[in-house]
């Protein structure tokens, strides 16, 4: 007789068609019931799908009920964790994930513990990343529903990862929902025959919930009417840790590795990647903030006596996980759910930006009298750059020295005149008070971790402007616009390509989870032929900007009649700095048209087979055809599995001779195409107006969402102004962990700042004094990395500001066997730590360096820094 282990639960979406406020009440109404179940013993255990997210919220207030819920915790009756919410595995950095399962341990292991499965269940698609992230907090297994692929039907099986690490994963293939039949239909035998597919093995799972379902309080007398209707299968009530202790018996499960992405069970939603692009902007932005300027400058700050807000800190990162629930990151919500996603996502930004100004200006606020303008490397790498800053004098010249007292060259990019006179009704009254503020580009070189100051003062003789041209350069790339044609040579191969890049308009007739071409598509090749077109070239900076209008179709029964009529306004900027091999991109539209989606398409030399993207943890080499592209309504696939694929930080083509990059910031949707897959586009948004619509072309049948209802979402068609940056590379080689480099390095942008009394308006705050900082402002490359090929993941500060933390891996599916090198600025004991930043093991104590052993493919590894003393060294630091 099989073993059915019946699990109780419910999905609890944080957020969808409904905002996260009604789900709350009535989560609220929900774990009233929940407890009822359990003081009466009317449910053995209930699990709580898996996220803290909606605990955190409950027990903010009910207050009351924490004490009865850490019973049942510790009873292990209800289980809580490991999540802070049902995270999106696809669009989401691995920083993200990782910190998500750390906030959800916490609180869970607050509530008395912590439920050490990976369960997912309604994720639209599983990471091939997710095994070692599991692994790394100590979890062994995982519970999913989407994206099998056809070849790999296993129900039970495990699921491994390139650096060895290994899950035992349980893919409840038949929905988590799939039990409600077990509570609302008297025919089980057809229910259990069901689920008991696709495996040899003994122990079967029924998970007997729903989304925002309430309790089923009659669980046990349905049992008892299942187990006595028929032999084969016996089943009883249990948990999911549990049920794993008993599958893990079974031999010979098979072994998987890689992505699920393929929508055979169910829907996967591969359009999604670009819904509501605005929301995903947003969130990529807060990561890219906080991972790689706000954490990293609490450092520096610790150094110098800062204390770090904690408390601020675990505030945003709780935003940002809210943000990247499965719904929430998909941007498949009610309008007025993806506005609650905005502002709280905005909320959260202006808590980081402000971090980030308070610690510049605190740390410059004690700086050697000589020097005034600061420029800050939050890397752990020294780097070279073109820093940019504006700054505010009272004279419109003026000139910069470095510590050394030498001249140092910059170059204007920028000025303008500011007066500064009190305010009077009558404007005549006022008493001009002019100054000047002007943005410069500087050439900087700072260490890990540190800074470079330099003295501005006023002088007579002229600045360095730049030269009008729509010819500019950098030394690496020429780019041209001429007879209407862009024109971009790469100079180290003297190779010229002609229009390398256009925007291409399509219609769009799909919804908030998919993008679906309509039934007769008109693709409008968007040129910049038409294109006003300036230029300035720099020593620095240099930049060509485009400025003109697009003519589309309204909506989409213009475009069946071919009609374009619409005026679509945009500028594109592309800027080269010098000795950088991005081209940056800019690109601003007005966006005045419904229901079409417009794409960013680079014009490569490479005929591609597979697609690159930068995964969380690694890189995901993807067919440009499906395999299934052709079969998939035969063999019963929910949607056509277009090759949309999702990226994080980087979409590359490559060949044996050249590799070609778009580096986003905030796009997270691309597709190789065209002629021999030599085209790369990159969704740069699209909109629709409804959450959900049936018998799309790509993706028969009911609608998603909700089958019976139509909610029209007009904030969803994107319209007004629409904002997209991003970089573009060409290189002889791909390598993954330079592009991720050059990622971060796009989204830190230039951290500068200016003491000066003049402007009290660079942030709002700045208005007011404050007072200088105790300790001097001193040079200190807490640590330091050498050139290396691994990704630096993240750099902060432990929780219990006794050290910092150090995560770093190896994105090649090959061993890393470079000896890499840290170098800390004073004696430290150095120990591996998991992603949970519980310690494995000491590796070294009163170091000032410490020599990295070889990683595995994929490995990802947490290096836990403690300096010996720290005191001694700041007193040092003020002599
Ligand atoms: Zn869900």
């Amino acid at each position: 007789m099989q073993k059915v282990h019946v699990i109780a639960h419910t999905h609890w979406d944080f957020e969808w068609y409904f905002t996260r406020q009604q789900a709350r009440v009535q989560f609220a109404y929900h774990m009233a019931e929940v407890l009822q179940a359990l003081e009466t013993n009317q449910l053995d255990a209930y699990l709580l799908d898996g996220q803290m997210a909606i605990v955190d919220d409950y027990l903010q207030t009910n207050p009351e009920r924490r004490d009865q819920m850490r019973k049942f915790v510790q009873a292990r009756r209800l289980f809580v964790g490991p999540w802070y919410t049902q995270i999106d595995e696809m669009v989401t950095s691995g920083e993200s994930i990782v910190r998500n399962l750390q906030l959800g341990h916490k609180l869970a292991a607050d509530l008395g513990g912590v439920m050490k499965v990976g369960y997912l269940p309604d994720s639209f698609g599983q990471g091939q990343d997710m095994p070692k992230i599991y692994q790394g907090f100590d979890i062994g297994s995982t519970v999913f529903w989407r994206g099998m692929p056809h070849e790999k039907n296993a129900r039970y099986f495990y699921w491994t990862a390139s650096d060895g690490s290994k899950v035992l994963a349980a893919n409840i293939k038949n929905g988590y929902y799939a039990g409600v039949e077990l509570i609302e239909n008297d025919d089980v035998a057809s229910l259990l025959h069901r689920i008991a597919t696709d495996t040899e093995a003994h122990d079967l799972v029924l998970p007997v919930g729903g989304d925002q379902r309430a309790v089923d309080f009659n669980l046990k007398d349905r049992l008892q009417i299942a187990n006595a209707q028929q032999n084969e299968f016996e089943l009883l009530e249990d948990n999911y840790p549990d049920f794993f202790n008993d599958l893990a018996k079974t031999p010979d499960l098979p072994t998987y590795q890689g992505e699920f992405v393929d929508p055979s069970a169910s829907k996967i939603h591969r359009g999604i990647y670009s819904s509501r692009a605005d929301l995903k902007e947003l969130y990529d932005r807060l990561e890219h903030l906080m991972i790689d300027v706000v954490e990293p400058l609490m450092v520096v700050a610790a150094h110098h006596g800062i204390e770090a807000q904690r408390g601020i800190v675990e505030n945003i990162w709780k935003s940002i996980a809210r943000g990247q629930a499965h719904d929430s990151s998909g941007g498949c919500n009610s309008d007025e759910t993806n506005r609650d996603i905005v502002l709280r996502g905005t909320d959260a930004l202006q808590l980081a930006e402000s971090l980030r100004d308070y610690l510049l200006r605190k740390l410059a606020s004690n700086a050697p009298d000589s020097l005034n303008v600061f420029f800050w490397n939050p890397t752990i790498q020294p780097v070279r750059q073109i820093g940019q800053i504006t700054v505010a004098t009272r004279e419109p010249h003026f000139k910069l020295k470095n510590a050394a007292g030498e001249p140092e060259a910059f170059e204007v990019l920028k000025q303008e005149q500011v007066d500064n006179a009190v305010l009077r009704g009558d404007p005549a009254q006022e008493t001009p008070d002019i100054y000047y503020r002007t943005t410069i580009a500087v050439p900087a070189v700072i260490d890990a971790l540190d800074w470079v100051g330099l003295t501005l003062e006023p002088a007579h003789q002229s600045m360095a402007l730049r030269t009008k041209s729509t010819t500019i350069s950098n030394g690496i790339y020429t780019l041209t616009f001429k007879d209407g044609k862009l024109l971009l040579t790469d100079n180290r191969t003297q190779q010229t390509f002609v229009d390398p890049l256009h925007f291409e308009d399509g219609g769009d007739a799909g919804d908030t989870y998919d993008y679906s071409p309509p039934d007769e598509d008109w693709l409008l090749d968007l040129s910049l032929a038409q294109a006003e077109v300036t230029g300035h070239q720099g020593k620095f900076v240099s930049e060509l900007i485009f400025r003109g209008e697009w003519q589309l179709p309204s909506d989409l029964p213009d475009r069946t009649a071919k009609k374009a009529t619409t005026t679509t306004p945009y500028k594109l900027v592309l800027q080269l700095t010098a000795d950088d091999p991005v081209i940056h991109f800019d690109l601003t539209v007005e966006n005045t048209v419904r229901d079409h989606r417009i794409r960013l398409v680079l014009h490569t030399p490479i005929q591609a087979q597979a697609s690159y993207a930068d995964t969380p943890f690694g890189v995901a080499a993807r067919p440009v055809i499906d395999p299934h592209l052709k079969d998939w309504r035969s063999i019963g696939y929910h949607e056509e599995p277009t090759a949309l694929r999702p990226l994080i930080h980087f979409a590359n083509t490559h060949d044996q001779t050249t590799s070609w990059t778009f580096l986003g910031l905030g796009e997270k949707e691309f597709q190789i195409v065209g002629n021999h897959f030599a085209q790369l586009a990159v969704t740069m948004f699209r909109g629709v107006g409804y959450l959900g619509r049936p018998d799309l072309n790509r993706r028969p049948g009911d609608a998603s969402g909700l089958q019976t209802r139509y909610v029209a979402t007009p904030d969803s068609q994107l319209l007004g102004t629409r904002h997209m940056r991003g970089g573009i590379c060409l290189d002889a080689t791909f390598d993954s962990a330079e592009l991720q480099r050059r990622a971060q390095a796009l989204a830190i942008g230039s951290l500068g700042y200016q003491n000066q009394t003049l402007d009290r308006f660079t942030t709002p705050l700045q208005y007011f004094p404050i007072n200088a900082n105790q300790t001097p402002l001193a040079h200190h490359s807490a640590i330091a990395l050498n050139d290396t090929k691994l990704v630096v993941s993240s750099v902060s500060a432990t929780a219990d500001g006794t050290g910092y933390l150090v995560r770093l891996y190896n994105p090649s599916e090959q061993m890393y066997q470079q000896a890499d090198t840290l170098h800390f600025a004073q004696p430290v004991s150095v120990r591996l730590l998991n992603l949970n930043n519980e310690t494995r093991q000491t590796l070294a104590t009163d170091v000032t360096s410490f020599e990295l052993p070889a990683f595995k493919p994929g490995e990802i590894r947490t290096y836990g820094i403690y300096p010996r003393q720290t005191l001694p060294l700041l007193e040092e630091a003020r002599h």
